[in-house]
């Protein structure tokens, strides 16, 4: 039986081929370190990397690449964020839909004296903008939302949290990891101080890396998480300030690189907006397809608008679990079924303890795997 991948908000599959050939191109060609040495494989190796944080600056509206920090991944990059940016007394703000890459180094640090409010959403997923207004506090320190719901898709009004933050002066963080490479991001329309991206979900690279975004005046403000050694004023044993390096301690991961940079090579001859009109059209079919089976209920945004490709489907009475476990056994259809790491999105939607099952859509995603998603629903629901 052939399988159908439709877990893309996992991660996502099959990865464009630039990714494998360039990662295997650096483990047996390149093979060298950044600014460790001056041979030409680590010259080779450097220009590869600044090429990925010039392609990442671009894409997001970013100035300076030196502003782009290569880490180990979104919940890496989250944790340097909330770690570096708290300290005991201050207070941040979060939405309701979070994933606990943020919660869970959040709930950690109120042992340290940091405290927390959610922002109320709405049955769909959107944040009420007036709740986070009444929300800020003499010593609220920052705001951090997830722009896209990885339980069931809803896309936040990030550009109007953008300017409540900036008029109050509280720097706003976007946690993009639903959204990068699905949707257009610019990190000045947003209002933005940091954004956090994952290179192994929309934006097609291999797994392990990510990066964080930040402006300028921000990043000064910011504590490095992690010390260690970056190949620059090795005659010193304190963090350099400067950026890069400043966030970047220890050797990167190389093969990451090549590959994410081989993934946006393909992103940018693809084009973002052929991307989205693929992702909008599954989107319109599956929830057309969707409104006339009995028996199973959509959470969140019932239109196309303001949501990407990812849905939850309560299937109750029924067990969810046994859901999914059946769509692979009968129909080879991969999704995810639970609470997807986001318990508080799952409280707001109404679907705690229970959970529901994930179907999410990619580029690599037809209509022919869409329509036998709905057939097999049809049949189970
Ligand atoms: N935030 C959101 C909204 C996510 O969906 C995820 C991944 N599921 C993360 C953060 C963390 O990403 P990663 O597991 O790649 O670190």
């Amino acid at each position: 039986m052939e399988q159908i991948y439709l877990d893309n908000a996992a991660t996502s599959y099959p990865k464009p081929a630039q990714v494998a050939e360039q990662m295997a191109q650096y483990i047996t060609q390149v093979g060298a370190t950044i600014n460790r040495s001056v041979y030409g494989r680590a010259q080779q190796a450097a220009e590869i990397t600044l090429e990925l944080r010039i392609r990442l600056a671009k894409l997001f509206g970013v100035q300076s690449a030196t502003h782009v920090i290569l880490t180990p991944g979104s919940t890496w990059g989250l944790n340097m964020l909330l770690f570096g940016a708290l300290k005991p007394g201050d207070h941040c703000i979060v939405s309701a839909m979070e994933h606990n890459a943020v919660m869970r180094p959040l709930q950690h640090l109120t042992k340290k004296g940091i405290t927390f409010d959610r922002i109320r959403c709405d049955v769909y997923g959107r944040v009420d903008l007036h709740h986070l207004e009444s929300l800020m506090k003499q010593n609220t320190r920052l705001v951090v939302v997830a722009h896209g719901s990885n339980v069931c898709g809803t896309v936040q009004d990030a550009k109007s949290i953008g300017e409540i933050c900036n008029r109050y002066e509280i720097p706003f963080c976007l946690d993009a990891a639903q959204t990068a490479g699905h949707i257009p991001i610019d990190f000045s329309e947003l209002g933005l101080s940091a954004l956090s991206v994952p290179a192994h979900k929309g934006l097609m690279g291999p797994q392990g890396i990510g990066a964080l975004l930040l402006k300028p005046d921000f990043a000064k403000t910011l504590e490095p998480w992690v010390h260690g050694g970056t190949g620059s004023a090795s005659h010193e044993e304190v963090t350099p300030n400067y950026m890069p390096d400043r966030f970047e301690p220890g050797t990167p991961n190389m093969p990451g690189i090549f590959g994410w940079n081989g993934a946006l090579q393909y992103l940018e001859e693809v084009g973002l907006e052929q991307i989205m009109a693929h992702e909008k059209e599954l989107c319109e079919y599956f929830l057309q397809g969707l409104a006339g089976i009995k028996g199973v209920k959509l959470v969140g945004m019932p239109t196309t608008e303001q949501r990407t490709g990812v849905f939850s489907l309560d299937f109750s009475p029924k067990d969810n679990a046994e859901v999914a476990w059946q769509l692979e056994d009968r129909y080879g259809i991969l999704t995810r079924c639970g609470l997807h790491c986001a318990p508080s999105a799952h409280k707001t939607l109404g679907t705690f303890p229970n959970g529901t099952v994930r179907f999410s859509f990619g580029w690599f995603t037809t209509k022919e795997q869409v329509q036998a998603a709905l057939k097999a629903i049809r049949e189970l629901a």
